[in-house]
């Protein structure tokens, strides 16, 4: 008998079809790729020895109908199950296997090989290792996160269907990338229960890929994973350098993705900057949607620290809010503990928040977080990026050119040094207080209308921050 193998594995598929759902169909019968018909063996191709492995544990019988309504009575199938995808370089390797229809499945060349149990994810019951205070509703929008939050909003409406498949959010410490990705989570858990949910920082996944490792449990371990509808990596820049890790969430990440099941990651930089990764890897980190979440601007901040405060039922004056909103200028995380320390001073040492606790509060808390620089450093620093002169920067003059780096001077000021906005005042030709406000929210407003400048600004603040340490 002599036909097509396409042709036959299409009959098979027609007898698949009416003993399998749709959802299993497209998961372990779409990407099977027919090779060829060679007499009564037909031979498709797999993508892994795992998947080989889960149609003949769990598709034997229905494999075993299909061929031979197929091809006769005769019939047999082998696989050539492919163990390592190959490179523009190297062409795949596959390995070919008989299946079990007349006889026992074969081992391969596995020594290791051990039988998995397969434990099946109850989506009720699942441990999605999800924060529930996490969500939406207090993920405050900016212009700082307003792409990923929107990439977000979108992935939790339709898990695995748009084409934010994989969601890759990265960005700096405490810019909000975990909270994001848990939003995410906990709006798929509550909208649609039956998706089994998993959050899992590198660390968890590393610790748990190498426990299988010593103990022969890989499978397990990628069936475990496979069986998630969506799946969240946070931090998987740390799987940096690890190779074998890496090649397991691979296969990991391909079966999820080929089966429409949704995966977000989260990063300390975009793909093209990972360093220590394969590259097949990173391409399949760009294949959707990359989001990059930036520092909090100065209303963001703000709306951040009411939100808090509001959600713990403390007042809190707007000008401390303010005060805070310039004055901690590390990273969220530390404007969480800033925050913490007020509310427990306001709740059990029932004292009024006010600009002096903050003050004292901050003192406490940024005094290690901020590096100590002087005023004099920073505005050489600046006067020289912008190539003006020092002592006109410092003084009065009105003229746009040294305006500009005067606020920016005053801006750094008020990031990098402890001083009150009077004293910077007092700094550049005995300005008063608020004309340093004015200079800050020139500042910002500048960064959020002119990228140019906005890059220059980060630039300056990467040299500053340089040579301080
Ligand atoms: P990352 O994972 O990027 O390091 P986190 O998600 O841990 O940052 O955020 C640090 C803290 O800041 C968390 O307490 C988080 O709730 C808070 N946070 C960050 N961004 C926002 C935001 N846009 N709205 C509200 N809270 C935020
Ligand atoms: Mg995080």
């Amino acid at each position: 008998m002599v036909a097509d193998c396409t042709t036959v594995w299409n009959d098979c598929l027609e007898i698949v079809k009416e003993s399998v759902g749709e959802e299993n169909f497209n998961t372990w019968f779409k990407p099977i790729v027919p090779l060829r018909v060679e007499g009564d063996v037909l031979t498709i191709q797999v993508p892994s020895q795992f998947f080989y492995e889960w149609l003949e544990d769990n598709y034997v019988n229905v494999l075993k109908k299909a061929v031979h309504k197929a091809i006769g009575p005769d019939g047999r199938l082998e696989y050539s199950v492919i163990v390592d995808s190959g490179n523009t370089q190297n062409p795949p390797v596959t390995v070919n296997y008989p299946n079990g229809i007349n006889g026992k499945r074969a081992n391969g060349n596995n020594s290791d090989y051990s039988p998995f149990t397969f434990r099946a994810l109850n989506p009720q019951t699942i441990n999605s290792r999800l924060n529930p205070s996490y969500s939406f509703d207090n993920f405050v929008e900016g212009d700082c996160n307003r792409l990923a939050r929107s990439a977000g909003v979108a992935v939790a409406k339709k898990p695995g269907v748009t084409s934010f498949n994989p969601l890759m959010l990265y960005g700096g410490v405490g810019v909000g990338k975990t909270h994001l990705v848990q939003a995410i989570g906990n709006e798929i858990k509550a909208n649609m229960p039956e998706k089994i949910v998993l959050y899992v920082d590198q660390n968890d996944f590393t610790t748990q890929f190498l426990n299988a490792l010593q103990n022969h449990k890989l499978q397990e371990f990628q069936n475990f994973y496979l069986q998630v509808d969506l799946l969240i990596l946070d931090d998987v820049q740390f799987l940096a350098g690890r190779e074998k890790t890496q090649e397991m969430f691979f296969h990991i990440f391909n079966q999820l993705h080929q089966s429409g099941k949704q995966v977000i990651m989260t990063s300390d930089c975009p793909p093209r900057d990972m360093k220590g990764f394969q590259e097949r890897l990173l391409s399949r980190f760009k294949w959707g949607l990359t989001a990059d979440l930036q520092e909090p601007d100065f209303e963001t901040k703000l709306a951040i620290i009411h939100r808090k405060m509001q959600a713990d039922g403390i007042a809190i004056p707007t000008e401390v809010a303010e005060y805070l909103a310039y004055s901690v200028d590390t990273n969220l995380r530390d404007m969480e503990g800033v925050l913490n320390s007020l509310i427990f001073h306001a709740t059990l040492l029932k004292k009024e928040i006010d600009l002096d606790l903050a003050k004292e509060v901050l003192k406490n808390i940024i005094r290690e977080i901020q590096s100590d620089v002087s005023v004099d450093f920073i505005q050489k620093i600046v006067s020289e990026y912008f190539k003006v002169d020092l002592e006109a920067m410092k003084g009065k003059m009105k003229k746009r050119e040294i305006v500009i780096p005067r606020q920016v001077a005053m801006y750094f000021c008020k990031r990098y040094t402890q001083l009150t906005l009077a004293l910077i005042g007092e700094n550049f030709g005995g300005r008063d207080h608020s004309t340093v406000i004015h200079a800050l929210e020139s500042v910002e407003d500048m960064m959020k209308t002119d990228s140019n400048f906005k890059v220059s600004v980060e630039e300056l603040g990467k040299k500053l921050k340089m040579r301080m340490n």
